[in-house]
């Protein structure tokens, strides 16, 4: 395999400057490091090419010699070029990684908190004409013993000596390319430069708590189930003086006796008597707003769906309701008195031949389905 040119690498011209090359591997390091890239098997070999090519493009003298020979350097005794591999000892991506990401060598700047998710149940009715809830929500926040210094309140916060408080630790390897600064989080005090002598006995030094905390949540009308509601700041306080998390409230909908949801659209089932379908009636049908009124026309079949328009659920930020589909079932009567039974029997003799135009297709369909005759 030919080993690209590192100018190509890093993308950048062969008269660029020292500076233009290490902002060029800067982004490049950034953009393939391995701890940032999981996901993308391609990612380390990318980041070892940029980085071989910029230990060569960064270093005067290699560079001369590279410009003169290429990868085919007789002065070095590498045979065909740099082995990336070689340079393992020059420590673990996690310090290169700090030493870029951490902020330019100073301490890592404030992180933000981290979000939080919690799950709402809201009435079937709430989530279509919206409610206010109050919830008690634990979190983490910062301990008001000790102002999050998290020193033993009376006592100092000291300076850390093992870093004096840069928050970083220095080692200076000596590589095959010269001196190289190696740059750490101080193990001794995680970063924050301090060192508390007295911790505080609320949060154990850490300078934050464990609280729970009421968090009034406004559910506008017409959420479903899935609808995340968004509280910005008020999920997890930060760890450093940063800007709090957000909270995310996962809504859902109970379900309700008699009406069921799809989207806007509302649906009841509404049972009718064989003798209402048969003869019609006006009937009062629940809806989200009140009983209301409906006619079920003569003749009407079971499975029958009539339209309740506007009676439905708002969508969400919009004024717009849907409609209530109301889907009549006939219930066939049961327990029947002898005297019922008779008129029924009564009744199907005076239908005789005047069933349904339905029943007789069918029968006719049946007939000639058994005999064969298509
Ligand atoms: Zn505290
Ligand atoms: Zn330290």
């Amino acid at each position: 395999m030919s080993k690209r040119d590192y100018y190509e690498v890093l993308g950048v011209e062969k008269s660029a400057s020292p500076d233009e090359i290490k902002r060029a591997y800067r982004k490049l390091a950034r953009q393939y490091h391995p701890d940032v890239n999981k996901e993308d098997p391609n990612a380390e070999e990318k980041f070892k090419e940029v980085k071989e090519a910029y230990e060569v493009l960064s270093d005067e003298n290699k560079r001369a010699r590279y410009d003169q020979y290429g990868h085919q350097d007789p002065t070095q005794g590498m045979g065909g070029g740099f082995d990336g591999a070689g340079f393992g000892d020059f420590g673990g991506f996690g310090d290169i990684f700090d030493m870029f990401f951490g902020g330019n060598g100073g301490r890592r700047g404030p992180q933000r908190g981290a979000d939080l998710e919690y799950e709402l149940a809201v009435a079937f009715e709430e989530a279509a004409f919206g409610t206010e809830e109050e919830i008690e929500i634990p979190r983490t926040e910062m301990c008001s013993t000790c102002g999050g210094s998290g020193a033993k309140p009376g006592t100092k916060v000291e300076t850390c000596a093992v870093c004096h408080g840069t928050g970083e630790q220095q080692t200076t390897v000596n590589t095959p390319f010269g001196r190289m600064v190696n740059r750490k989080v101080c193990s001794a005090c995680r970063g924050s430069g301090k060192h508390i002598s007295v911790p505080c006995a609320d949060c154990h030094g850490t300078g934050r708590r464990r609280v729970r905390r009421a968090v009034k949540v406004k559910v506008p009308a017409g959420v479903d189930t899935g609808t995340t509601l968004r509280i910005p700041g008020a999920g997890e306080s930060s760890p450093n003086g940063g800007q709090p998390g957000d909270l995310h409230i996962v809504i859902r909908v109970r379900p309700h006796d008699i009406f069921e949801r799809e989207g806007t659209n509302v649906y009841v089932n509404y049972p009718l008597t064989y003798v209402q379908a048969a003869l019609g009636d006006e009937v009062e049908v629940p809806t989200l707003d009140g009983a209301v009124k409906l006619r079920i026309p003569e003749g009407t079949q079971t499975g029958t769906s009539f339209r309740l328009r506007g009676k439905g659920i708002v969508r969400l930020g919009s004024s717009q309701r849907g409609d209530q589909h109301v889907r009549v079932q006939v219930i066939t009567p049961t327990h029947l008195t002898d005297k019922q039974r008779e008129l029924l029997r009564e009744l199907g003799r005076e239908l005789g031949e005047h069933t349904s135009e339905q029943t007789r297709t069918f029968i006719e369909r049946m007939k000639s389905a058994i005999l064969g005759d298509s």
